[in-house]
């Protein structure tokens, strides 16, 4: 005999979110900055290249150079461009009165998660059902979800209407009522 849960009635709530739903997360915050000055200061630490050319990582770096453009009309002044790793530096930086000129710059990047939310919210009146296997009696808010290796089919079998009681796989025959149909049912009594 197949069991129906039903929907409360009185639990059906309009959903005021109902539809797509997009929301943003930060995922990256990357700081460039851009220094005029004759030198860097010396509480910035960077990898430096090595006499053949190659980046030396420089494990106490809190950031890193990217370009050095040489001023034109004032070969003392350099522009130094590159990335902040350790935040600390954007204040430090922008209170330093030695230096020509610098700009810091916080470039947000975000990730769109879109989630589908449904029209209505609602709950459903747990009844008593009865396990196949072991015959005893539960909740149907009871069930429990477990999932086995199923050598014939070489692949897993999951199901959600486990027995709590003796562990019976797909113990008892319900069905969740639709909200359509909680719905018209409503319609009915009014
Ligand atoms: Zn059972």
């Amino acid at each position: 005999m197949k069991t129906t849960i039903l929907i409360d009635l009185n639990s059906i709530k309009k959903n005021p979110k109902a539809g797509y739903q997009s929301e943003y997360f930060p995922i990256k915050k990357e700081i460039d900055f851009e220094i005029k000055a004759k030198e860097l200061p010396n509480y910035m630490i960077y990898s430096n290249w090595n006499t053949e050319g190659m980046v030396e990582i420089n494990y106490d770096r809190n950031c890193e150079l990217t370009e050095i453009q040489f001023d034109e009309f004032n070969p003392d002044i350099k522009i130094f461009k590159g990335i902040i790793i350790d935040p600390f530096l954007i204040e430090m930086i922008q209170k330093d009165k030695n230096l020509e000129n610098s700009h810091v710059k916080i470039n947000n990047q975000h990730i769109r998660i879109q989630h589908f939310e449904p029209q209505y919210t609602y709950k459903y009146i747990h009844t008593e059902v009865q396990c196949r296997e072991c015959e005893k009696t539960f909740m149907s808010n009871e069930f429990k979800s477990d999932e086995i290796y199923d050598n014939w089919e070489d692949d897993y079998y999951s199901s959600d209407r486990v027995c709590p009681l003796c562990g019976h796989f797909d113990c008892a025959d319900i069905e969740y009522e639709d909200i359509d149909d909680a719905l018209l049912r409503m319609k009915k009594i009014i």
